[in-house]
């Protein structure tokens, strides 16, 4: 029999790749974005890049297009008609989609036969399986080798137990057949992109602007417990070989891609890694600015060798975000979830050096794992923020992923934890009718942080978000928590806790409660603004909306000012007084249409700076500048949420540049 075999991906919303380059309309205009952001759909060709090469008789099977866009369900359903088998990868950000596809597909063709694969099927898939009875077949671990002896068996119309990692539907029960070994031999793969399974799409797309998928090995040496990386964790790791990498590279630059986001667990595990980073800068170089970017996931442990790659990616202008994953700072937390961060002292260390040369860096920190507490997630953040992390923390909320060791019941049970199913949305994308919701479970309460202290770490979180990261208060919280020695999570608390004189404040703080309540509900963690932009909002950006919209920012720095400098000593205080004002010149808000020219008592600016790198603090002297207002300025509000989208991961973004201007002694000389 021959075959006719569709593969579906639905790939990941594109809203971080948007935010780093526009698409959502460029940085400071509000036009429409000329093009989508589209991600190869890299499982389905590797499946079938696979089968393509290893079937005993490859013409017995014709692979359709890949389907990989959120089209409307007819369409859909067009490009798979006549299909016999129809294999969806799924994760987190496709499940309920997919579903709803293979539901339509075996309406409308009972015979197809309807299979799913990837890290989102259950490693005992029974209950899932009845669940979802559309679904003929679950494929477990690496799918390769298990999907060619599937097709291969349908084709030959053998039995299906001798097909291995497959769960299946016999004699009114699920049967099971033994995992396939992991592939060690990488290049028996063929690369989907030097193969062609892409060419169709490519033509088909002509104006998309692309994000390639690359995967340079496969595994991951660690184990932490929340995590389920493809099911290679506490894997040895394979390589694929070099040639094939720099010609996937050339592949794409060729064609003008333009984000590569590379798959790996831990860039910079392998020594290798480093040449890779050079040959990526090398064909950026020859082909006229392509690729553009080159994200990478740092690994932990190598961290010369993680600089190194930095350094090389920022020098080629391919720094697609430098990450310094912790994920929490507390020795029980990190004990409870199997992880071994870098010493406190390393991070600090790598902390300046970056910031030395000027390449920003984020951190990743996830709110609701197994033994932290309120305090001890308060004093992680505080500690973050000492060490060095000024840029940009990524928070998160705990998710459950199904193969996860977290997610086992024993687990769950032994440490409290209790979630509650969340609508999956992405910050900026459009408000409206969405055909499905994808849904993840989160962690919204455990043994050591109950209900109501998940409340307020959450609170902490978004404060901190708006009031630090997101630059509100930026100044005077650094110079304080640097200098005063007075911790971020201290000093947040203060601006936040109620007060009659401190309205902008106390209401703030109110709404924020409101809102991680709602969460803690299951209600979704972005706030839809139709009204702005007509999309989704973080929390952090919807309340600075709020409070842009409202003209209650002057009012907040007004408020805060005289909160923070009785935090401070009293030789202190007044620079933090200035550094709220300077904060507050430069903030970047709509409808500023000169520079300002600004003089300070003391030397807020001095002081910032030297917070950041962790040096002493210049000696006290009167100080002048210039806020540049006008590059860029926004005369309507839809032209500065525009600019907010572009903020979200770019938060140096939020002010606008500050000029000193020499000191006197300097003009002198
Ligand atoms: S979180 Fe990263 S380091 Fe930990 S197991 Fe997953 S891939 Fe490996």
């Amino acid at each position: 029999v021959t075959l006719t075999v569709g593969l579906v991906q639905f790939t990941a919303e594109l809203s971080w790749v948007r935010q780093r380059f526009g698409g959502r309309g460029r940085r400071g205009t509000a036009a429409p974005p000329p093009t989508s952001w589209t991600i190869f759909p890299y499982a389905a060709g590797l499946l079938q890049t696979y089968v393509e090469r290893h079937a005993a008789d490859p013409t017995r099977f014709r692979f359709a297009p890949p389907v990989h866009v959120r089209e409307p369900l007819d369409v859909i359903l067009a490009r798979l008609d006549g299909c016999d088998v129809v294999g969806f990868s799924s994760y987190v950000w496709n499940e309920r989609f997919s579903l709803a596809v293979a539901a339509a597909v075996k309406a409308r063709a009972p015979r197809t036969i309807v299979v799913f694969g990837g890290p989102q099927v259950p490693d005992d898939p029974t209950a899932w399986l009845d669940a979802h009875p559309m679904v003929d077949l679950t494929v477990h671990g690496e799918g390769e080798a298990a999907f060619l002896a599937l097709v291969q068996a349908l084709a030959d119309g053998a039995p299906l137990d001798g097909v291995p990692s497959l769960a299946f539907r016999a004699a009114g029960a699920i049967r099971r057949t033994p995992r396939a070994p992991r592939i060690t031999d990488l290049d028996t793969i063929p690369s989907p992109y030097l193969s062609g399974a892409f060419d169709a799409l490519l033509a088909e797309r002509p104006h998309d602007r692309w994000a390639l998928l690359w995967e340079t090995n496969r595994g991951c040496p660690f184990s932490c417990t929340f995590c389920d990386w493809g099911s290679a964790t506490a894997s040895k790791v394979h390589r694929f070989a070099m040639d094939r990498l720099l010609a996937e590279l050339d592949w794409f630059a060729e064609r003008q891609g333009e984000f590569i986001f590379c798959c790996d667990a831990n860039f910079g595990l392998l020594p290798r890694d480093l040449d890779l980073a050079r040959a990526a800068a090398a064909t950026k170089a020859r082909h006229g600015g392509y690729p553009r970017t080159l994200s990478v996931q740092n690994t932990k442990n190598a961290v010369e060798r993680a600089f190194e790659i930095q350094r090389v990616l920022s020098a080629a202008g391919m720094n697609g975000g430098v990450t310094l994953a912790l994920q929490s700072l507390d020795p029980a937390t990190l004990s409870a979830i199997r992880r071994d961060n870098i010493s406190a002292a390393a991070f600090r260390t790598l902390q300046h050096r970056f910031r030395a040369e000027g390449i920003p860096t984020y951190t990743d920190i996830i709110l609701g794992l197994p033994g932290e507490s309120l305090a001890s997630y308060a004093a992680g953040i505080d500690a973050l923020v000492a060490d060095g992390q000024h840029d940009r923390v990524q928070f998160y909320n705990c998710a459950m992923l199904p193969n996860a060791e977290m997610a086992a019941p024993a687990y769950r049970a032994a440490h409290g934890l209790q979630v509650v199913p969340q609508a999956l949305i992405g910050a900026h994308t459009p408000v409206g009718d969405r055909p499905v919701t994808e849904v993840m479970d989160i962690v919204v309460a455990t043994g050591t942080m109950p209900a109501a202290d998940w409340v307020r770490a959450k609170v902490l979180t978004w404060a901190v978000e708006i009031l630090y990261f997101d630059r509100v208060l930026h100044l005077p919280l650094a110079v304080l928590a640097t200098r005063g020695g007075v911790p971020l999570s201290t000093a947040v608390d203060a601006l936040l806790t109620p007060a009659a004189d401190r309205p902008v404040l106390s209401a703030l703080g109110a709404r924020l409660a409101e809102r991680a309540r709602a969460v803690q509900a299951g209600a979704p963690e972005p706030v839809a603004l139709p009204e702005a932009l007509g999309v989704w909002w973080a929390v952090d950006q919807w309340a600075l909306i709020t409070l842009a919209r409202a003209f209650q920012l002057e009012a907040l720095w007004l408020e805060a000012a005289p909160v923070l400098a009785a935090l401070a000593s009293t030789g202190l205080a007044p620079v933090v007084r200035d550094a709220v004002a300077l904060n507050a010149a430069l903030f970047a808000q709509p409808f500023e249409v000169e520079d300002a020219a600004l003089a300070f008592a003391h030397d807020p600016w001095g002081a910032y700076a030297a917070a950041l790198v962790g040096a002493p603090p210049p000696g006290d002297r009167a100080t002048r500048g210039t806020v540049v207002r006008t590059r860029p300025a926004w005369v309507r509000w839809e032209d500065w949420y525009e600019h907010l989208t572009f903020c979200h991961n770019q938060k140096a973004a939020y002010l606008w540049p500050w000029i000193p201007a020499p000191a006197e002694a300097e003009v002198a000389a």
